[in-house]
């Protein structure tokens, strides 16, 4: 009889988890590659994280996905974060190099790889949203050497802290609709499924088809503001790809080994 006998482990902390897919991915990833290593889910109250970094440091975990609310708070037990996690300001992986823990970010690939292709075309772009997701997508959309990036946001203190921060402008929020864009990406929880998911983050009426929309929400995965996008002839982009290239990105810091993109697609839309 064959047992399997995974040699590396790896998983994901976060509060709550019940929703993760990386699971799902990471697991297939490992089989497509036939890597002997095992990816779990350890949900991880918030003020757990320091006794999470002594086992990781302390028993053989290869490395993790770190989600929210740990992302800032995992950078104090950390022995080295690259430029991409300094530059977003946050870690979403943990590896080793050598005998130190490296903090990592991915989610600022997870944004600019969907868009890579459009990129020629982007001049301005709209970023609502002045969370933690916000801070990875203006790394995102800087890192494609997009100039002119606004942000706006409910809480304006918030949109105008991380302008000042990144050296972008700041837009009022009543004012996001009054102009044309050509890409806006949404990272607000607006259009989330449960009690947002009829409010459109965007008032639409000055974007056409020269609009790129990226909705960074991927459940429902046809959200109100991507419904509403594809009305005017708008370009779309899930909120599942940013998922997908955040993951592959992170498999291949691990392995050393890429996924197929169309495959991981495949595999998580069925579970969506
Ligand atoms: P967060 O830090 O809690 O930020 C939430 C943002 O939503 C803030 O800008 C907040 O504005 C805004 N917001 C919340 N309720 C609002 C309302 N009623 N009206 C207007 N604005 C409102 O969350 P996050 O981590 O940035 O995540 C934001 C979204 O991105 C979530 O939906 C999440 O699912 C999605 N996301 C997707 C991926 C992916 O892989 N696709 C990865 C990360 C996040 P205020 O500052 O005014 O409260």
């Amino acid at each position: 009889m064959n047992v399997f006998k995974p040699e590396k482990l790896f998983g994901i902390i976060g509060h709550p988890l019940g929703h993760t897919m990386s699971p799902l991915l990471h697991n297939w990833g490992f089989s497509e590659h036939k890597i002997p290593a095992v990816y779990m889910a350890w949900p991880t109250e918030p003020g757990k994280v320091e006794s999470f970094m002594q086992t990781f440091r302390n028993l053989p975990i290869s490395g993790a996905s770190v989600t929210i609310p740990h992302k800032l708070s995992v950078m104090d037990y950390i022995d080295q974060l690259t430029e991409r996690a300094k530059s977003v300001g946050a870690v979403n992986t943990l590896y080793w190099k050598g005998d130190k823990i490296m903090g990592d970010n991915t989610d600022a690939a997870g944004v600019s790889e969907p868009l890579r292709p459009y990129c020629d075309h982007v001049k301005k772009a709209l970023l609502i949203g002045a969370g933690g997701a916000a801070r990875a997508a203006i790394t995102g959309l800087q890192t494609l050497g997009i100039e002119e990036i606004y942000i706006t946001n409910r809480t304006a203190s918030k949109a105008e802290d991380l302008a000042e921060e990144f050296k972008i402008s700041a837009l009022d929020w009543e004012a996001r609709g009054d102009q044309h864009f050509d890409l806006i990406v949404n990272s607000t929880s607006l259009g989330m499924s449960g009690k947002f998911q009829e409010i459109n983050p965007m008032i639409m009426d000055n974007q056409d088809t020269n609009t790129i929309v990226y909705d960074l929400v991927y459940n429902p995965m046809e959200t109100i503001f991507i419904k509403e996008a594809k009305t005017k002839g708008c370009t779309v982009i899930h909120g599942i790809e940013m998922f997908i290239h955040q993951g592959l990105e992170q498999f291949r810091l691990w392995t050393g080994k890429r996924l197929d993109e169309d495959k991981a697609r495949e595999l998580l839309l069925v579970q969506l």
